[in-house]
């Protein structure tokens, strides 16, 4: 893999850690990204058009639907090597005095399955939810719709919404951040202070086109640290990264990441 003796001495050198993931992270666990095709009733929509608010508003049922069944989706699959090597390292750098700082625009909880500490979820996670009009945080198990993560979908297997237990008027959503929403103000700013002191970047699985989270890396090497993107696709990033691994998150993390993984 052109790059890899490389980026292994740059891992071997650094403290100070920032690894900011998208959703090509969790591809090869079997969770999609929004570039994969979709499957089934999903089909007929982009998802930029089921993630937002709006949508929400407009057919409640139809978008809660699919947040229950990718959250479904999520709870059958396990992390990748990928996953578990970034938990490693983090470990191993804790051990000799460094950092390790996960900053991730997925919903699902993968980098904690994967031995991941203290990951800041910059778009929210899939498996938190609160009131759509009073804001209040709500208890929900998504199993107790019937929903499986196999299923495909057609207008008759559409879940209701679930009222709110504190307002007369609300449904529960997502506690995910939809298009046109603000990131949680901690995560970020957490995410903005790691890099600010990191002596490494590392941007996997991001095709760098949502913003803000897109412009973290910038953030990063604007305050020196080095950058290695892994993807088997070309970013906006890759001009700009000091090492560009054109290979899968379970493939070159593992090989990466070869004198830390346990
Ligand atoms: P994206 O869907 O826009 O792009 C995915 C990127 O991953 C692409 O550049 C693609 O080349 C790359 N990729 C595909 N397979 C890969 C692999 N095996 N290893 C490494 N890279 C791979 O994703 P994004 O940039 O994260 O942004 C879109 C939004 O999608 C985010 O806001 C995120 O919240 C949401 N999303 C999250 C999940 C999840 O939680 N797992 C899944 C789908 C979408």
């Amino acid at each position: 893999m052109p790059g890899l003796h490389a980026a292994t001495q740059m891992v071997d050198n650094a403290q100070s850690v920032v690894v900011l993931s998208g959703a090509g992270m969790s591809a090869e666990s079997g969770v999609p990204t929004f570039r994969d095709a979709q499957t089934g009733l999903w089909e007929r929509f982009e998802p930029e058009q089921l993630a937002t608010e709006q949508a929400f508003r407009t057919n409640p049922s139809m978008v809660w639907t699919w947040y229950v069944w990718r959250s479904m989706l999520v709870n059958s699959v396990d992390p990748n090597p990928g996953h578990r090597a970034i938990g490693d390292w983090q470990r191993s750098l804790a051990i000799g005095g460094g950092s390790l700082t996960v900053a991730t625009q997925n919903v699902d909880d993968l980098h904690e399955r994967g031995g991941a500490k203290d990951v800041l979820h910059l778009h929210g996670s899939l498996d938190r939810y609160r009131c759509l009009e009073c804001g209040r945080s709500a208890e929900f198990d998504p199993s107790t719709t019937g929903v499986t993560s196999d299923q495909v979908f057609d207008e008759e297997n559409i879940v209701a919404t679930v009222p709110c237990a504190h307002c007369d008027s609300g449904v529960l959503r997502p506690e995910v951040v939809w298009f046109g929403e603000m990131l949680p103000t901690d995560a970020f700013e957490a995410a903005i202070n790691a890099l600010g002191q990191a002596d490494l970047v590392v941007v996997i699985g991001s095709s760098g086109l949502v913003q803000p989270a897109a412009s973290l890396p910038k953030v990063g090497k604007d305050a020196g640290a080095q950058l290695i993107e892994i993807n088997p696709a070309r970013t906006e990033l890759s001009d700009g990264a000091d090492i560009y691994l054109g290979s899968t998150a379970a493939v070159a993390l593992p090989e990466m990441l070869t004198n830390i993984i346990t």
